[in-house]
């Protein structure tokens, strides 16, 4: 079993969620005692939240490329961005190292090809909605059409995010209007919701609409298992 290289703390809420679902799997596919080998940097999500909100990107990169280098010398194999959002400076690590990087939306991405899905909703914070980054990858590598909510719900799901979720705040008027914004997405056609930001699966969950939901966190984390047991 490979060394999972895991860059945190963006929010610690979902690191969390990411180190239940990666020692999960690794029990589910190989039994007993077995559990994952992870090695977590976990970042200061205040310095990150502040640098992504002023655009210094070029600064929040850094501290990224920081990251994997540091879990490369503590043997991490393969890395993980643990956050959909600071994919967008998936580059600043690429450029550091040679480890290998899953990209969160391309195991999200092969899931949604496997349902045979081709109009997906993506939601999340509103640099992954608005941004290239994320969709352009869906569109361009996997063919997928990618419709986002409107200017106000977009706000609104930043806003939760950032003031709720990452703080483990779960209220269940945010959930409600949550779901309302997935069920216009669906008449809208969609035929698939990506939770496209970590903490949104500690609000809503795969039973609580009737439309298929890839839950990114999830996906991302099995995905590293299944690579991580395949080298
Ligand atoms: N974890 C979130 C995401 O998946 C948002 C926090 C961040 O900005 O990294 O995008």
């Amino acid at each position: 079993m490979q060394t999972i290289g895991l860059i945190g703390g963006m929010s610690w809420e979902s690191s969390l969620e990411y180190y239940r679902v990666i020692n999960q799997r690794v029990k589910e596919r190989l039994g007993g005692l077995h559990s994952a080998k992870v090695i977590l940097y976990s970042v200061d999500f205040a310095e990150v939240e502040e640098l992504q909100h002023l655009e210094r990107w070029d600064e929040a990169g850094k501290i990224m490329a920081n990251a994997a280098i540091s879990l490369e010398k503590a043997g991490a194999d393969v890395l993980l961005i643990a956050t959909n959002t600071m994919h967008k400076l998936a580059n600043f690590i690429t450029e550091v190292t040679n480890l290998p990087l899953l990209h969160i939306a391309d195991a999200t991405a092969k899931q949604i090809q496997q349902d045979k899905i081709h109009k997906v909703a993506l939601l999340g914070t509103k640099f992954t909605m608005e941004q290239d980054f994320y969709k352009g990858r869906l569109v361009e590598l996997f063919g997928l059409e990618v419709i986002v909510p409107d200017e106000s719900e977009r706000e609104f799901i930043h806003k939760v995010i950032y003031n709720e979720l990452c703080q483990g705040i779960i209220l269940d008027s945010s959930k409600a209007k949550y779901l309302e914004i997935i069920a216009k997405l669906e008449r809208d056609g969609a035929d698939g919701i990506i939770l496209g930001c970590t903490e949104i699966e500690l609000l809503i969950q795969a039973d609580d609409c009737a439309v298929k939901l890839y839950l990114t966190a999830k996906i991302h984390a099995e995905a590293a298992v299944d690579y991580a047991l395949s080298c």
